[in-house]
């Protein structure tokens, strides 16, 4: 995870890189540094907690420079502290870096750095790569590299990465090489934004908007030797890498909190919209089937597959449960969704009629991003639901489909799991409709689908009523969700948003396994939300409900409007307008989400950054 900004340029570089800081501050918010370059000195300051303690140091003792670079952190080695955030400095400070990622054997090279006789001051894997830059530079100056000659610099990084097993995006300053910045990576996102005479650089595109049109990302295995005048791209085989410049499309109206307190409560209100820019172009009437434009399959290719694994993580992992039920019911093909982290180590025998989905919010999950590559080596189709436009995942993906649901700033996705759990229904909608499904029942799905954005504005006036439950409970120490069907994944993804932002231990489960095992758990002081609209199932879902009250323990139901029965059993009810019960899990995961949001208020948590988690986890 964390963040990495870079400039090079004639201003002054603390602008942009603490602005940029601040917009990635949600990729990790242990600690955060800033190094800057003036002339042959090279100020540093960093500081444990988040940007604005940077900010504050920095106002108080200023450093300037034209050309610097920045990180906020997410911290896999070493305890966040002042001497373990970026940058870090490698030899006798001639080198400083910030990175973005895991270096797998830092204790060998350490061990080999020691030997050398460099010191090393921070419990972090990182330092290993500023000191291994500075020791290969000494190398090759001392057979006569020329110190004034770019190329010295360069391949004393590019030596460096040759050496590292892992996972890095490094940016790098030469102290002695006024106005020159190494960008590189492997497996951790950069992106480069480009300017009149001047170049920018960050993990994502959010610090670029205002600041460029056009931006370039980096790939795998490639370095970016960026000045104020010049930008040139290597890859480390020795190849010529294709320089593609994009047009930057994300706006700051994006990334503007408006008029919400909390980037969380925002999203969960620009699902009605989300959903429908998910939507959008992708469904035809006349077929009534779904369409998409970047699945780069033929009809004859789709209609062979016979089994589909989703892989993906947390939240996306959830959706994929969804889709997992909607696919196998509307076109009868097998679907087994699988952790990406586990995927990535199995060896599950699948045939070369499987199709692979790896669903990401960020499309830079290191887990899945390492699974959809296993499963491409091994030859097959591999396809991305993915909301961030341009990111790695989209980019080695054989095709996919984009959430469009704007950038997720919340830690805790929301909007991007109501999305990919729509664009999972119209995948399901045109893989069955190849198959078993009927032009009526394609109909029907379609004006069910149409509808949705306004369902979903009616669901959201539940916030007063969810308000008033979460009074009532937010003191609970343990939760349970549960719900049967299409409702068993909603019931793991309340579970998962109560336990992210307010740290309250809650369990998911299927309603009816309740029985074997987690009702030891309920007692008066432990709440059981059951998610529980009409359905096929809807009595099954009652007893359950029942055997929690007949053991005194209260319980919070999710119900349909007008829903009376429930309302005399439950000691609180959540109301949610009827939806056909394909497309429950978009109306019933939003009082989900304003529970969690609210508890976690109620208790002075922090909503968009919670402890120890990070937006989008580009490490294993
Ligand atoms: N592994 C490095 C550290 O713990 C970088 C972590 C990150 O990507 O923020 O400092």
């Amino acid at each position: 995870m964390c963040g990495i900004v870079g400039y090079v340029g004639p201003k002054q570089a603390y602008g942009y890189l603490i602005e940029g800081l601040f917009r990635l501050e949600y990729r990790g918010y242990d600690s955060a540094g800033i190094a800057l370059q003036n002339g042959n000195q090279i100020g540093i300051r960093k500081k444990t907690g988040r940007v604005s303690q940077l900010a504050e140091i920095c106002k108080q003792d200023p450093i300037k420079g034209s050309t610097g670079i920045g990180h906020t952190r997410w911290a896999t080695h070493g305890e966040p502290s002042d001497v373990n955030s970026h940058p870090h400095t490698g030899g006798n400070g001639e080198v400083v870096l910030v990175h973005n990622g895991v270096i797998e054997n830092y204790s060998i090279l350490r061990d080999r750095l020691r030997e050398l006789g460099y010191v090393f001051h921070t419990a972090t894997d990182t330092e290993v790569a500023a000191h291994l830059v500075a020791h290969q530079l000494k190398e090759s100056l001392k057979q006569g590299a020329d110190p004034g000659d770019q190329q010295t610099y360069v391949r004393a990084v590019e030596s460096t990465i040759k050496q590292i097993k892992g996972t890095y995006g490094l940016a790098v300053l030469f102290r002695d090489v006024p106005g020159l910045l190494i960008a590189t990576r492997l497996g951790s996102p950069l992106v480069v934004g480009i300017g009149r005479g001047e170049y920018f650089l960050a993990s994502d595109a959010s610090p670029l908007v205002g600041n460029t049109e056009e931006i370039v990302y980096l790939n795998d295995h490639e370095t970016a030797v960026i000045t104020a005048n010049s930008f040139v791209l290597r890859r480390q085989d020795g190849t010529e890498p294709t320089m593609s410049i994009r047009a930057l499309e994300q706006t700051t109206q994006d990334t503007d909190l408006g008029e919400y307190e909390h980037y969380m409560l925002k999203e969960i209100f620009e699902q009605p919209q989300t959903i429908e820019n998910a939507l959008r172009g992708r469904m035809d009437d006349d077929e009534a089937t779904a369409k998409f434009g970047g699945l780069n399959l033929d009809p004859q290719t789709l209609r062979r597959i016979d089994r589909i694994v989703l892989t993906a993580c947390g939240t996306s992992w959830h959706a994929g449960l969804v889709g997992e039920y909607l696919i196998e019911e509307f076109a009868r093909i097998p679907v087994e969704v699988e952790y990406a982290s586990e995927l990535r180590y199995r060896n599950p025998p699948m045939s070369d009629r499987t199709m692979i989905f790896a669903i990401t919010q960020s499309g830079e999950t290191a887990d899945t991003l390492a699974a959809m590559r296993e499963c491409k080596r091994k030859g097959h189709p591999t396809l991305a639901i993915c909301n961030t436009v341009g990111s790695t995942i989209a980019r080695e993906a054989d095709g996919g489909i984009y959430l469009h649901a704007g950038p997720e700033i919340g830690v805790a996705s929301t909007k991007a799991f109501t999305s990919q759990v729509t664009v999972l229904t119209l995948l399901a909608l045109l893989l069955g409709r190849m198959r078993h499904l009927s032009h009526p029942e394609g109909k029907r799905i379609i004006s069910q689908l149409r509808a949705m954005p306004e369902k979903i504005r009616q669901t959201l006036k539940c916030f007063d009523k969810v308000k008033e439950v979460a009074r009532k409970y937010y003191t609970a120490e343990n939760f349970l969700y549960l719900g049967r069907l299409y409702n068993f994944p909603v019931a793991l993804e309340g579970a998962l948003k109560l336990k992210e932002i307010s740290y309250i231990h809650a369990e998911g489960y299927p309603a009816a396994e309740m029985k074997h095992g987690p009702i030891a758990l309920v007692d008066e002081n432990t709440p059981s939300v059951f998610v529980a609209p009409r359905c096929e199932i809807y009595p099954k879902v009652m007893s359950n409900l029942e055997e929690v009250k007949a053991r005194k323990g209260p319980v919070i139901a999710i119900a349909c409007d007008g829903d009376d029965k429930i309302a005399h059993l439950a000691d609180d009810v959540i109301f949610v307008p009827d939806v056909d019960e394909h497309l429950q899990p978009l109306v019933t995961s939003i009082p989900l989400q304003l529970l969690a949001y609210q508890i976690a208020i109620l208790r002075g948590c922090n909503v968009d950054r919670p402890r120890n988690l990070a937006k989008s986890v580009t490490v294993e």
